[in-house]
């Protein structure tokens, strides 16, 4: 075999340890990739595939990128999921003896990145690390744009559910685990589901002695006491390895990660998988998107950092009626003196999102330009204080005193980088004159030097005679004279031609490269001390990292009470009463998104739950009248109160809810295999297994997936177990078809009716969107069904079956309905009108049936399926 080029050589063995890595290797100004990954690499970006020679009879294949424009090529492939590492010469091709010296700078994967350009600022970008045993899990989560670094553990057997709840919360764009984690159910679940791609990392680094290790060497510390981690095993685990997997990518400093925080789930309201989607807090079902969510209502936020907290909180709504309350004081305050809002909001709207920008600083990616940015945006921090100190609430008064106002850091960078700073921090121009004496005699001398190269043209061009002769400057040559053809039998003597061109030529003399030496002197010398210069103040900034994020945290929950003021006054909501009472209490709720997209059409209704009397309403009422919209208004409503947001309502008294579930339609994202009822009482299952007295229950039209008796049958015994107080007695809101469950009032404790009122007119019905007290007697089915627009005849027809269906003796009647039907229908056929297909093959069914050899309960469910299809 002939002999592979060092080259590849090289490229194998670095490859070889980064094999699940795009490898961009640096070849002069080129990334190039080679093999599989420029196979990949070609089709992703759409580059061309070319080929090397390597040595071997067939060329490598090989596809590149020029450096400069590396990024967005790999957000690109980031963004699809792929892990990019960037392989570097590490020393210079000039002095390098032989084989210049490569190795991986960094890895860049989803959960990891920090380039603006792929990031959405409004919204964390969390790496998950999960680690499974035999005792339970343990999972840990970073940003490590912002250094937020957290990890609990479970030790139960319900523990599988929290890992999904957990993920859910979270949404991260990356999930690392140990191999046992990898090859469970569970994973290929969340794989599934949250379309995430799951890496499992060397099992060693979740050893709980190597975790510990790990930890302890990164935070500089002896013990993990401090964090609360002693006896937590399993949350170590998963720590230790994700901090490992973050230092074998990033490879650069992550001091800025300062403290790993250990929290536990029942510090918030627990909301499973589907309730998030459900109640669609941060995201439409649908398009799952922003817009038509809760966030999109609530989020008035002015820096980035403010929307990234406020998606926190709506993401985990509060249990501590002391902490809601305070952030409903902050908010009160913040509501009643629009003049302090306002104010508080111009400062906010001024600043960049520094919490970023300091993890740029920390990994030496800052350029002078984002310290500028930092500098603005702390600029009115003491005004901010000032403003502030006005605050009577005790929230935003601890608020107040809490923020540090960072004038140090402030007047570092005012003193030191200019107003406007350049991109490129190689190529001078950051530092303020005055800064640095030894700085400002070299830009003195390239002043001077520049002054004298203008005197020396006009002096040249007395002497010469030469009206238009240049001193010009290039890379190439430096400054040279440059004189045109026409007047080249007036150059002197001395002139050194150097470069002739069309119609002119290039001279330089003695002098001109004296003056020449001097300024290029100078200039390399303020680069490389601008440089150096700018690296120190990156460093000063970069170790004051743990001041300005807490600054940056205080300005969040500044921004977000402010953003939850303004659309409290701009949507009329009102300060909710909450405390740790039963009742949860609403005048005139409104559903917050429907509302805004209805225009002040909408129309108010009330609910009323309590621990005794009216714990489970049961509502019924039309398809379309407004049952699951007042369900979730209501849920909505609890879950806002508890952010510590005002509420769409005249009045409302909210009793602390431990969880809110939810179990709402047919899941649109059938995980594979899964029947739309599988799925449906999996979800009941899983509200049955966790519900307490202290839940909020939304239950929508449980058993729709079935046949009517089986539904029913279901519906009615999920009903009483929840309604039972020795089994769940959780506030529930139960919408319902079967209007039989209205007989279940007075028998069961707890149970009340509601419906939606409609009003009928003639043959059609209005809307009223009203809840009201007792059962609706009718479905209004057929009418709802004219609304839709089905041919008059079918209309009619399920009128008249209708009507004697609902006659005394169900199911009886249902056997002579069938007998009639049968008779009618070849009436009705002759005069079929041959248009209305869907007439007929409605009359077709009914026709085939063989109506005899059926039991009262297939004529009445086969009676039930022709209604629907009418
Ligand atoms: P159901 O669950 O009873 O089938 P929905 O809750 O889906 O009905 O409501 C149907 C439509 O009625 C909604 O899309 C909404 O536009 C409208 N609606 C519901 N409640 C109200 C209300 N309180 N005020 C005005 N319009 C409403």
């Amino acid at each position: 075999m002939a002999k592979i080029t060092p080259m590849m050589q090289q490229y194998f063995e670095i490859k070889e340890q980064y094999k699940h890595c795009l490898l961009f290797f640096r070849l002069g100004d080129f990334y190039e990739m080679f093999f599989e990954d420029a196979v990949i690499a070609s089709k992703e970006l759409e580059i061309t595939l070319t080929g090397k020679d390597w040595g071997q009879e067939e060329r490598a294949p090989m596809c590149g990128v020029p450096f400069h424009s590396a990024d967005g090529y790999i957000a690109r492939l980031v963004e699809r999921g792929y892990k990019v590492a960037i392989c570097e010469q590490v020393e210079d091709p000039k002095t390098a003896k032989g084989l210049v010296k490569r190795d991986v700078v960094r890895v860049i994967t989803p959960g990891t990145v920090v380039d603006n350009t792929v990031l959405d600022e409004t919204k964390n970008n969390y790496i998950l690390s999960v680690f499974s045993s035999a005792n339970g899990y343990g999972i840990a989560v970073c940003d490590v744009t912002t250094g937020e670094f957290q990890t609990t553990e479970f030790r139960s057997v319900q523990a599988a559910a929290k890992i999904l709840d957990e993920t859910a919360r979270f949404s991260p764009a990356e999930l690392v685990c140990n191999s046992e984690f990898l090859s469970t159910p569970l994973a290929k679940e969340i794989e599934e589901r949250f379309h995430l791609y799951l890496n499992d990392i060397d099992s060693r680094m979740y050893e709980y002695n190597t975790a510990k290790d790990t930890l302890l060497a990164h935070f500089k510390v002896k013990t993990l006491e401090s964090f609360g981690l002693q006896k937590k095993l399993l949350a170590v685990s998963a720590s230790g390895a994700l901090m490992w997997y973050l230092n074998e990518t990033q490879k650069n400093d992550l001091s800025h990660i300062s403290a790993l925080k250990y929290y536990t789930t029942g510090d918030f309201m627990l909301l499973d998988v589907s309730s998030r989607r459900n109640l669609e807090l941060t995201e439409t079902m649908r398009e799952k998107n922003k817009k038509g969510s809760l966030l999109s209502v609530l989020d008035k936020t002015q820096t980035a950092m403010g929307a990234r907290l406020l998606r926190k909180w709506v993401e985990q709504p509060l249990l501590s009626k002391e902490e809601i309350n305070q952030r409903l004081d902050g908010v009160e305050e913040l509501f009643q003196d629009l003049f302090l809002r306002e104010e508080i909001k111009e400062i906010l709207h001024s600043m960049y999102d520094f919490e970023r920008i300091m993890s740029r600083v920390v990994y030496q990616n800052a350029n002078a330009r984002d310290l500028a940015a930092l500098k603005n945006s702390v600029e009115n921090l003491p005004l901010l204080k000032k403003i502030l100190s006005r605050c009577k609430s005790p929230y935003l008064s601890t608020l107040h005193d809490r923020l540090d106002t960072l004038e140090n850091i402030h007047a570092l960078i005012a003193q030191s980088i200019v107003e406007d700073p350049p991109f490129s921090v190689r190529e001078g121009g950051m530092i303020r004159e005055g800064f640095n004496e030894e700085l400002d005699t070299y830009t003195k001398a390239k002043e001077n030097g520049t002054t004298w190269i203008h005197q020396l043209e006009e002096e040249e061009r007395e002497k010469t005679g030469i009206k238009n002769l240049k001193v010009r400057y290039n890379k190439v040559f430096g400054y040279y004279i440059e004189v045109t053809k026409s007047n080249l039998e007036l150059v002197p003597e001395g002139y050194i031609r150097k470069q002739t061109l069309a119609n002119a030529e290039r001279f330089i003399t003695p002098e001109l490269k004296e003056l020449e030496e001097l300024i290029l002197g100078a200039e390399d010398k303020i680069t490389t001390l601008e440089y150096d210069m700018f690296c120190e103040i990156r460093n000063a900034v970069a170790a004051e990292v743990e001041r300005i994020q807490y600054c940056a945290y205080i300005v969040s929950v500044i921004d977000c009470l402010q953003s939850l003021a303004e659309v409290a006054q701009n949507r009329s909501y009102v300060k909710p009463l909450v405390d740790d009472g039963d009742v949860i209490e609403i005048k005139g709720g409104r559903h917050p998104v429907v509302e805004k997209m209805m225009d002040g059409q909408f129309i108010p209704n009330d609910t009323y739950l309590d621990r005794e009397d009216t714990r489970l309403a049961i509502i019924t009422g039309p398809n379309m009248a407004g049952k699951s919209t007042y369900m979730r208004q209501t849920a909505l409503i609890v879950l806002m109160a508890q952010i510590g947001s005002f509420v769409p309502a005249e009045q409302a008294h909210i009793g602390i809810v431990d969880r809110i579930f939810t179990r709402v339609g047919a899941s649109d994202d059938l995980s594979a295999g899964q029947s739309t009822f599988m799925v449906e009482m999996t979800e009941v299952a899983n509200i049955l297994h966790n519900a307490t007295n202290k839940s909020l229950l939304i239950l929508d039209e449980i058993g729709r997936g079935t046949s009517t008796f089986d539904g029913l049958s279901i519906a009615w015994a999920v009903l009483e177990y929840i309604a039972d107080t020795k089994q769940i007695g959780a506030k529930t809101l139960f919408a319902t078809h079967y209007h039989e469950l209205s007989e279940l009032e007075g028998k069961l404790s707890g149970v009340k009716n509601y419906c939606i009122a409609v009003q009928e007119q003639g043959e059609d019905i209005i809307f009223l969107r009203k809840i009201q007290r007792g059962g609706a007697d009718h479905s209004y089915g057929v009418q709802v069904a004219r609304l839709a627009g089905l041919p008059n005849k079918v209309i009619r027809r399920s009128g008249q079956i209708l009507k004697q269906l609902n006659a005394a003796d169900i199911t009886k009647k249902a056997k002579q309905i069938a007998v009639e039907s049968k008779e009618q229908q070849e009436e009705t056929a002759q005069q079929m009108d041959m248009f209305h297909i869907a007439e007929t093959q409605l009359a077709d069914e009914i026709s085939k049936l063989d109506v005899m050899a059926m039991t009262p309960i297939e004529a009445l469910q086969t009676l039930f399926e022709l209604q629907k299809k009418a």
